[in-house]
């Protein structure tokens, strides 16, 4: 599916086209078959009235040689099949082409030909044969269905064969119509991110000044021997907007179809040395064994920045949402030219409620204590736009006390 809401109308509409034309087209030649069989059986019923009047009943039974000898005589080569069959169904004479054997109502199939690779088929129509007031037999007259089926065979060719160009067709109006009618969306859209860009930026400006100040005024707390509380604390406040800012800006750029990052050919080992190193160091300080694989040596088509970030969001949570003591371990797992990228803990653990949410923009399962964590809900919202915009798929196993496990699965390239 295109990423784009243009290019998703116009799935939607091919799509909807394709569904409606098939089964409409269904219907139409189901309507239309119906209609053939009712005026071949129009047929067949004043053929047989037409032939009734030349039975004749000298042997007792109803009989149609001498109607038969006469049209042999005349040289007339009967394109129907004639039947004559006694009161109990009994078939008495056949005429013209082999027919189905049997008193039948509608379509059949030849006897003979039943257990043939092609077998054929007729129309069957049969009327009574009356003498003196009494029943003697029935007189049933066939005709091939060749032409009905291959009436109906050229209609589906021929609507199968225009299907592709018919489709493109609804391809290119529809592009042209959802081009048109989301204009406006995705220029809200585009707005949007960028007041969110423009946003974030604005709110780093302030926050270098209150950085700068809070750092000259420590100076000056530090040579004037004064004792301050006040400082660290907006030194804080203030990194939290800077890394809020931040996010926003990563958050929205990976969102927007049109932000183009450059990709290139990157060496696993390469990617993930670097976040290993910056998480070694908070895991060291709560205690925890950081246990990482023998990262394997494949490479991997992405935008290495993205992807670094990627797995950092998932190893500081994973750290972040494990107690001091516990186990945070990365595991790689190669399969042909797919990679699995393993990130568990030991730790809390996510309810089974929240699991679907937790890729959700701020979200947070316990608010309070992941913002005392220094969370925004927004870490994971980027993996998963960051997994997308890779064409890759990020699910998630958790426990309640037992851990979590974020599992990333890319294509390598060769
Ligand atoms: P935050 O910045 O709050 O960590 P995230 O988007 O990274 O936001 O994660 C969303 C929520 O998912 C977190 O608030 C936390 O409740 C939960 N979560 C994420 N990773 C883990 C994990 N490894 N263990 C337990 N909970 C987690």
């Amino acid at each position: 599916m295109p990423s784009n809401l243009r290019g998703r109308l116009t799935v939607q509409f091919v799509l909807l086209f394709v569904l409606l034309y098939f089964s409409g087209g269904a219907v139409a030649i189901f309507v239309f078959a119906n209609q053939l069989d009712a005026s071949l059986d129009e047929s067949l019923q004043d053929l047989a009235n037409q032939i009734l009047p030349a039975v004749d009943f000298g042997s007792g039974a109803p009989s149609l040689k001498r109607w038969a000898n006469r049209a042999e005589a005349r040289h007339d080569k009967l394109l129907s099949t004639v039947q004559v069959f006694d009161r109990g169904g009994t078939i008495l004479e056949e005429f013209g082409p082999d027919g189905h054997r049997h008193l039948v109502r509608g379509t059949a199939i030849v006897d003979d030909s039943a257990h043939d690779a092609n077998p054929v088929s007729v129309r069957s129509r049969y009327i009574e044969v009356v003498e003196g007031g009494n029943k003697t037999g029935y007189l049933q007259v066939q005709v091939s269905t060749v032409q009905r089926d291959d009436a109906l065979k050229q209609i589906v060719l021929i609507m199968v064969t225009l299907s592709p160009f018919l489709a493109l067709a609804v391809a290119l109006c529809g592009s042209w119509f959802s081009g048109n009618a989301t204009r406006p969306v995705e220029e809200t859209l585009d707005l949007l991110r960028q007041f969110v860009v423009d946003a974030a930026h604005e709110i780093n400006t302030p926050i270098t000044v209150i950085d700068a100040s809070v750092q000259t005024l420590e100076e000056t707390f530090a040579e004037q021997n004064l004792k301050d509380d006040i400082l660290p604390i907006i030194t804080r406040a203030s990194g939290r907007m800077r890394a809020l800012g931040e996010s926003l800006i990563v958050l929205s750029r990976m969102e927007s179809p049109e932000y183009q990052f450059s990709v290139s050919k990157l060496k696993l080992a390469d990617m993930v040395a670097p976040v290993v190193a910056e998480c070694e160091q908070v895991a060291k300080h709560k205690r925890q064994s950081l246990v990482i694989d023998q990262i394997p040596d494949v490479y991997l088509m992405g935008h290495s920045e993205s992807l670094e970030r990627m797995l950092l969001n998932l190893l500081a949570n994973a750290v972040r949402y494990t107690d001091d003591g516990g186990t945070v371990s990365l595991h790689f797992e190669v399969e042909g030219d797919r990679l699995r990228i393993i990130v568990e803990d030991t730790g809390i653990g996510i309810p089974r409620e929240s699991l679907a949410h937790v890729f959700e923009r701020f979200y947070r399962v316990d608010k309070s204590r992941s913002r005392d964590m220094g969370g925004f809900g927004l870490g994971l919202s980027i993996v998963k736009s960051i997994v997308d915009r890779h064409n890759a798929t990020i699910s998630v196993e958790s426990q309640v006390g037992k851990g979590s496990k974020f599992i990333v699965e890319l294509q390598l390239t060769g």
